[in-house]
């Protein structure tokens, strides 16, 4: 008999009534959430419920209320910071693995999925060589990738830096277009974000190599503990590859660890245009994506891959424990005749968990599975050239307006500009405006980033529901409202 008060069948019934409500949010009739907040936040704000509703109230609320005033992040038009929404295989792919596999251990279709994903990812971003480990975004993965780093540097000096501590800080080198959590990272592990030391960049945002050479030179007379030298493979702020080939050719020659952070940019590798620029990625120790970008999976999927995944246990490990019996039975089961698993409790499966910080975690396997599945190999190449191609018309038409200016080119998906007149005095400030009138109008929806010191406006496009046509719309969007305010002035 069952007494639990939550509902915990019929599925069917009400995916189906949550999944008309979330089709009609992607129809983007709706107006921003804060448009009508009036209307809806005080209905949400209430108090610790006692009772409980039941889920049919519960479903209502989530339909009329939460989904309705929910993120423009999925909007079409959407082409702020580097994120998107979930195309629709992901989020079945999702949702399946929240009901029929809670955990990415035991053996299960799941847990097969996980490393098969891993290996396909790695096979299209030309890492096919390295192994993964998922986690739950770019910044976890620089974490466990640095974590690695650390491992190795200071094992070769004979400490277990997991397991003994710091004897002494290390240094990591990376562009200052590097993303903060390469610092973060440097901070949780005990590195110092301090010693990250940052590499200038050539106009165009890519690390300057000569002077990476340099400070790895200098370092090494003092003596200082050597961990990492980062590239990027697509910068955040616009888009840039780092010569990833040079960099990893001064990390080999110092024999430091080459980390390629390709969180946004690393698929850019299947646009044939391109693919020169990732040359020496075969070089890398530590490479991240983040399938949450480009792949379009739901938020909260990134990998990590490295040439050993050991390093990243040594790294990571939690110790044995007895609360979990299995990998004891698995280790009982070398001694026993039985060495097959033949129930999916038998073996927790490749043991993720002690590749990185979490042990409870979600298949995320499952999504990069299925959207590959769905559109393959070419369908991702095709979303990734023509977003690239997007980037480009736009830094075409700015090029071509005399009231718009390209502070950025397209290298990847990113092209930064602004509008420009004679009658503009404060530049930065007259950016600021524009972008905010913009973002009111609710129309197109990119952010803003500081090109050497310039306020651009900045559209990234990523999401799969990103097409040709929005960038004219953007385009002419920005003219018209830079006219309206030179006239007012
Ligand atoms: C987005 C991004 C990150 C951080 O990833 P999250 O998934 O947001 O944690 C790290 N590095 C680069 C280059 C990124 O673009």
């Amino acid at each position: 008999m069952k007494t639990d008060k939550a509902e915990i069948n019929h599925l069917a019934k009400y995916l189906q009534e949550i999944g008309h409500s979330l089709d009609n949010f992607l129809k983007f009739k709706h107006p921003d959430a804060l448009t009508d907040s009036q209307n809806w936040q005080h209905k949400i704000e209430q108090p610790l419920p006692l009772d409980g509703i039941g889920i049919d109230k519960l479903v209502q609320e989530l339909n009329q209320l939460v989904i309705p005033n929910g993120s423009p992040v999925p909007n079409p038009n959407f082409s702020a910071f580097i994120t998107t929404g979930a195309t629709t295989s992901s989020v079945l792919a999702t949702t399946a693995a929240s009901v029929a596999s809670p955990q990415r251990y035991l053996k299960t279709a799941f847990n097969f999925i996980e490393e098969l994903s891993l290996l396909w990812l790695a096979e299209l971003c030309g890492v096919a060589n390295l192994r993964g480990v998922y986690s739950s975004g770019g910044s976890v993965a620089n974490l466990i990738a640095l974590g690695g780093a650390r491992q190795s540097a200071y094992e070769k000096l004979g400490y277990d830096p997991a397991a003994d501590g710091l004897t002494s800080p290390g240094i990591i080198y990376a562009s200052e277009e590097c993303h903060h959590t390469i610092q973060r990272s440097a901070g949780v592990l005990g590195l110092g974000r301090k010693n990250v030391q940052i590499i200038p960049c050539d106009k165009l945002g890519r690390m300057d190599v000569r002077a990476l050479s340099q400070a790895i030179k200098s370092n090494a007379t003092l003596n200082r503990c050597q961990v990492a030298v980062v590239a990027n493979a697509g910068t955040t702020n616009r888009g840039m590859i780092d010569p990833v080939y040079e960099i990893a050719c001064i990390a080999r020659e110092h024999e430091i660890w080459f980390h390629v952070d390709g969180a946004y940019g690393l698929p850019g590798i299947l646009d044939d245009r391109l693919k020169e620029k990732y040359k020496g990625l075969e070089h890398a120790d530590s490479v991240i994506v983040d399938p949450h970008k480009w792949l379009g999976a739901a938020v909260g999927v990134a990998a990590t891959f490295v040439k050993d995944r050991e390093l990243l246990q040594r790294a990571f490990t939690q110790e044995p424990a007895d609360y979990l019996e299995g990998s004891a039975l698995a280790q009982q089961d070398n001694h026993s005749s039985d060495k097959e698993p033949a129930h999916s409790m038998d073996d927790f499966g490749i043991p993720y968990f002690d590749y990185g910080v979490e042990l409870s975690a979600p298949c995320r396997g499952i999504a990069v599975w299925a959207i590959l599945k769905e559109i393959g190999l070419y369908g991702l190449k095709q979303r990734i050239i023509r977003h690239n191609e997007m980037a480009r018309l736009l830094e075409k038409l700015a090029s071509a307006h005399p009231n718009l200016e390209v502070l950025s080119p397209a290298e990847l998906s990113i092209c930064c500009f602004r509008y420009v007149d004679a009658s503009i005095k404060d530049l930065n400030q007259f950016t600021q405006v524009l972008h905010r009138r913009l973002i009111r109008e609710n129309q197109f929806l990119p952010s803003t980033t500081k090109v050497n010191g310039e306020l651009a406006i900045r559209p990234c496009y990523i999401g799969a529901r990103a097409e040709l046509e929005q960038v004219e719309g953007l385009v002419n969007a920005v003219i018209r409202i830079g006219k309206e305010m030179t006239h007012s002035q």
